[in-house]
């Protein structure tokens, strides 16, 4: 169970052009959640550490942008944590544009050691064309001043990148930019976003329209797979880059780290501003809302008994639930096992498992399949000689980042017998 907390909702402070979730609020009429209340910010914390089975607790903060919750919302969120933590170990992680950093943020970041996760796509001809500010303007300057603050007080900061129609020609200046900025774990995220909305997961449209700031299937592949070659050779064991360990993971029999290749979506549930909680980040629609926190909360103090809730139930009883722990990505994991009969004959399956939902926009004999689907062939194409090394590694145990040092044989096996 994982919780991405959002204490502004929808509110942010810059106006990227292929923002999935800003949308949303204007659409669903849900600006008017402003910042986390006291009593909600209190119900989560006090449930969320008492519930959680592990002795480390992980508080993931997202927005909109997280910061314009202000300071003192966190100074507060944080002071909550020690008081219930009841000897767990409590890490925090934001993920921001980073724009609004400055010394007195970075003075309280470093207290509570929160993680920073820093949004930002390569440099600033390719970053700027989408991600701006309210004024139209490229946000790309302030972000860098706030990463140079980070570095300033020490504070260890992860990238997330967005792959769109701006930067997916340009990987490896992309990467290397990335490596100069000081990132050591990387994200990619792949943009697609559509007319109509894809809202609705039972009901795909016979058409969607992509809109132009997306990335194609195959870019995203060639994308990746080029920074895979460079990582592969020169990075390995140095830089984490999230997929790629996804991959690996998978290989290696301890499942996968990112939910896109999962066989099902796992618990990884928003909290919005005003309490409400959905099965997903993706999924913030009315269909996929689970339950309110403080509803949660008022049954529990009732006595009310914990049952296992999902899909339909959840929505409509939303007062018998008494226990986050009771919560299920139910009607998410339904949709991600209906795959279709190109996934189910496919050789990477294992690897894929259909991909996420949200991008299952194309249709086959009724059922969904990836927008990305000749993208991720492409990446697997190329990871897989190496994939199968490490496994090879690793039974006759030696650590699989060995393979940095046979990436040359590999090559040359590879352009004698071309897959
Ligand atoms: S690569 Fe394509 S066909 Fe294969 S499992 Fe993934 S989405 Fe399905
Ligand atoms: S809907 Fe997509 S992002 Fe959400 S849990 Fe499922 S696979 Fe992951």
């Amino acid at each position: 169970m994982h919780f991405t907390i959002k204490p502004v909702s929808f509110t942010c402070n810059l106006d990227c052009d292929y923002c999935f979730y800003l949308p949303k609020g204007q659409e669903q009429g849900m600006l008017t959640k402003g910042i986390m209340s006291d009593e909600v910010l209190e119900a989560f914390i006090v449930r969320y550490i008492k519930e959680c089975p592990t002795d480390h607790v992980y508080f993931t903060w997202q927005g909109g942008e997280p910061l314009m919750a202000g300071r003192k919302f966190f100074e507060k969120a944080f002071a909550l944590q020690s008081q219930y933590a009841n000897g767990k170990v409590i890490e925090n992680a934001i993920q921001t544009n980073a724009t609004l950093i400055n010394d007195d943020w970075c003075e309280l970041f470093k207290k509570h050691k929160v993680l920073l996760g820093v949004s930002i796509d390569g440099p600033e001809h390719l970053h700027d064309k989408y991600r701006k500010n309210k004024h139209q303007q490229g946000s790309h300057k302030d972000v860098i001043a706030g990463i140079e603050l980070l570095k300033k007080h020490q504070i260890p900061f992860n990238t997330l990148t967005c792959i769109n129609e701006s930067n997916y020609e340009h990987p490896l200046e992309v990467y290397h930019y990335l490596k100069e900025l000081g990132s050591t774990f990387m994200q990619f995220s792949e943009v697609v976003e559509t007319t109509p909305e894809n809202t609705d997961f039972d009901h795909i449209a016979p058409n969607y329209e992509v809109k132009p700031f997306s990335l194609t299937p195959k870019a995203y592949g060639t994308f990746m797979g080029a920074i895979f070659k460079e990582w592969i050779a020169k990075d390995i064991g140095k830089i984490v880059i999230r997929q790629f360990e996804s991959l690996i993971s998978q290989v290696l029999g301890m499942g996968h780290h990112s939910c896109v290749w999962e066989n099902c979506c796992p618990d990884n549930f928003v909290l919005e501003a005003n309490g409400d909680i959905y099965e997903c980040d993706q999924a913030v629609y009315p269909k996929y809302k689970l339950a309110n926190i403080l509803d949660i909360e008022k049954a529990a103090n009732l006595g009310v008994i914990p049952c296992s809730v999902n899909g339909q139930k959840a929505a409509n009883e939303e007062n018998s639930i008494s226990s986050i722990k009771a919560l299920k990505a139910s009607r998410l994991s339904a949709h991600k096992l209906q795959l279709c009969d190109d996934c189910k004959q496919c050789t990477y399956l294992v690897l894929c498992n259909g991909g996420c939902i949200k991008h299952r926009i194309d249709l086959q004999n009724g059922v969904s399949k990836s927008y990305f689907c000749e993208g991720y062939k492409e990446l697997f194409k190329i990871m897989v000689p190496y994939l199968n090394t490490m496994v090879y590694l690793e039974n006759n145990k030696t650590p699989y980042i060995a393979i940095k040092s046979l990436v040359p044989q590999i090559e040359a096996s590879l352009k004698e017998n071309p897959l």
